[in-house]
């Protein structure tokens, strides 16, 4: 080995340990700048030196901005699947056929991705999802920027491990906030990020994985229990979950209503628990059949889950021109409300569902408002559903755009496009007018009174016409009136969010503003300037996708004549420049703010103070932020922060500094 070669992997192995010691043990013994320089001169001797790069370097956990293709490939062991049971009656029997006396795991049922990892010889190979069972994609690039996911074995073990990647609430909650919500739930989101087509994507969403069982090519004779399994991958470093239990079958009911009782309080979707004989032996003398074992159930939470026929399907236009085609079904009761549509997400999700006109399916809500088909029980006789090459709005031809798994109709004047880029912008997160709810909108849009958001603004003066022709009293029409007028002094962190740009949100906007771009002209000049999108990539917590995105809509015609329209109705495009007190008491500190507060609703009411006495608000936590102040049901950020030893202040410990400066609320 020559030199370079013997210090690259040194370097290797000594980030691998710091990587440990802050991933694991929580315990960093070196600062993060050192941190940070050590993994800086790999990268640059790997840069130097490729021919000594390893494929598992920890640099590798980046990601790649270049498209990769998913290979298909074969598993090495049938993946199987498990038989599903809703019914604890059923449950029972089996475990009674099984053997009551015998010693079972309960393990909670992760709602993710499956997948699988393959280790030969401590190193991570290949990360596959579990695609028919037999084939399925090799995600590997993606699965490496999972950041719980040891890409060396401390061990040089060959084992192919079965895990579940998926998102928590909380980190789906914060996630999701910066996209305005866009995702429909952890489970689908986390499904989507490994088969994202660009890994540095992936690397930025917060997945985690948990592991929960483990094949060992070259056989283990001392491995006789599934706990051991268990055990062994978490000596290994991989993720399992402590929460399994080892029982006795005659204890079952009491477990399953234990854990039943504490599946609200965990933070990652579970929809019901795993069952497992403990002992191998026994598994081996079962065996499977072709597409489950005999040796273990999936007990399924049911109460949110419902069995109906898709009668109908047909496609939502989104303001962005995204379809998002949806399954009328023959109305069925669920979680207290009649269920008539249940979304089905895009043509890739209904190809692997096998989705058509007429299938039996179980539907099912999970937190969000619009319930999902779940699985298909039978399917319809008309064959898979095809989504339409034209939209249903307009007869536009849809695309498919960059990586996207969706259709979009590219016509910006399609009228469902103008409908809900009008409903968007009245919403309550965004501009929150009174009276201009989505019913309300979609009259006026129909009897020509708004196509546009400055038409909103004209409303006024055609009051007389409202009250004739809309069939609205004087009193509603005043109502929506004056809410209009009211609007006009929103600030502009409301105002730039609201007209529905790609990628400006409510958290960029508040970096753009942070930034000293606080006026839209400001923006503007920036966008058109040489080298624009390289200073805005600059800008911390702003990605090359952003930067490019603002620089193409900053110079769009179309945009500038909206913002110039929108300006002359009186809206606001400059910032409310915060006031700041002469006494500095956060002087020379950058706090970021994650979780929610008792006594700070909404939690930037915390920061506001910060701000005003002296301080700097950050939105990520990175080397720079010294203080993180911390709620309840804290996500990522604790975690990171943790990381990068930035003190952490609760709100107990924000509401004494803020006493003892004799500050009031
Ligand atoms: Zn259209």
């Amino acid at each position: 080995m020559n030199s370079i070669e013997k210090e690259i992997r040194t370097l290797e192995s000594k980030i691998r340990h710091h990587q440990q010691l802050y991933y694991k043990a929580r315990k960093p013994e070196i600062s993060d700048k050192e941190f940070d320089l050590l993994f800086k001169k790999l990268q640059d001797l790997e840069k130097a030196n490729p021919e000594f790069a390893s494929v598992n370097s920890p640099t590798k956990v980046v990601g790649s901005d270049s498209d990769n293709e998913f290979h298909k490939y074969q598993h090495k062991v049938p993946v199987l699947s498990l038989e599903n049971t809703y019914n604890f009656a059923e449950l029972k029997d089996w475990i009674e056929k099984t053997g009551i006396e015998n010693e079972y795991s309960v393990e909670w049922k992760i709602d993710g991705a499956s997948i699988v990892l393959y280790y030969e010889k401590g190193e991570l190979v290949n990360g596959v999802s579990r695609g028919s069972g037999g084939i399925g994609d090799d995600v590997t690039e993606n699965i490496r920027t999972i950041r719980n996911i040891p890409l060396k074995l401390p061990e040089p073990v060959s084992i192919y491990a079965r895990g579940e990647v998926y998102m928590t609430f909380t980190d789906f909650a914060e996630f999701n906030e910066e996209f305005g919500g866009k995702y429909a739930n952890p489970r689908n989101l986390a499904a989507g990020s490994i088969k994202h087509k660009n890994s540095s994507q992936t690397a930025k969403r917060p997945l985690r994985i948990f592991t929960y069982d483990a094949y060992f090519p070259e056989p283990n004779k001392k491995i006789k229990y599934h706990s051991q399994i268990l055990e062994t991958m978490s000596d290994l470093g991989l993720p399992v979950s402590n929460e399994y239990k080892i029982i006795s079958g005659k204890k079952i009911e009491k477990v399953i209503s234990e854990f039943k009782k504490k599946k609200d309080k965990v933070d990652y979707p579970v929809d019901g628990l795993v069952i497992k004989l403990n002992d191998l032996a026994l598994r081996d003398a079962l065996g499977a059949t072709s597409h489950s074992p005999r040796w273990a159930r999936a007990f399924k939470f049911d109460a949110l889950m419902k069995e109906t026929r898709i009668v109908n399907i047909d496609y939502a236009v989104g303001r962005t021109g995204k379809i998002t085609p949806r399954a009328k079904v023959e109305p069925v009761l669920l979680a207290g409300t009649t269920v008539t549509y249940a979304t089905l997400h895009n043509q890739d999700f209904i190809d692997e569902m096998g989705i058509g006109i007429g299938a039996k399916v179980n539907v099912a809500k999970r937190g969000e408002i619009i319930p999902a088909v779940e699985e298909v029980i039978e399917p319809g006789n008309q064959g898979i559903f095809k989504l339409p090459e034209k939209c249903p709005a307009c007869g536009t031809v849809l695309l498919k755009v960059d990586e996207s798994v969706d259709f979009f109709c590219p016509n910006k004047k399609c009228p469902d496009r103008e409908k809900n880029s009008l409903i968007f912008f009245c919403q309550r997160k965004q501009m929150d007018i009174e009276g201009l709810g989505e019913k309300q909108i979609e009259n006026f849009y129909n009897a020509g009174f708004i196509r546009s958001i400055p038409d909103i603004y004209k409303l006024k003066s055609k009051r007389d016409e409202l009250i004739q022709t809309a069939g609205l009293g004087e009193k509603s029409v005043d109502i929506i009136l004056s809410g209009i007028e009211k609007s006009k002094e929103k600030d502009f962190k409301f105002v730039l969010p609201s007209i529905g740009l790609s990628e400006v949100g409510h958290k960029v906007t508040e970096i753009l503003i942070e930034n000293g771009f606080d006026d839209i002209d400001k923006i503007i000049e920036a966008a058109s300037a040489a080298n624009a999108r390289e200073n805005l990539e600059e800008i911390h917590g702003m990605g090359p996708r952003t930067a490019e995105s603002i620089v193409r809509q900053f110079q769009d015609r179309e945009t500038l004549k909206l913002i110039d329209e929108l300006k002359k109705a009186g809206l606001k495009f400059q910032a409310v420049r915060r006031q700041k007190s002469s006494l500095t008491l956060f002087g020379g500190q950058s706090w970021c703010v994650t979780g929610s507060f008792e006594n700070f609703q909404p939690r930037d009411k915390a920061m506001d103070l910060i701000v005003y006495y002296g301080g700097r608000k950050v939105t990520s936590i990175s080397t720079k932020t010294t203080h993180l102040l911390a709620g309840e049901n804290a996500g990522s950020k604790l975690e990171k922060a943790r990381e990068l030893g930035v003190l952490i202040v609760n709100e107990k410990e924000f509401l004494e500094i803020l006493k003892k400066a004799k500050i009031k609320l």
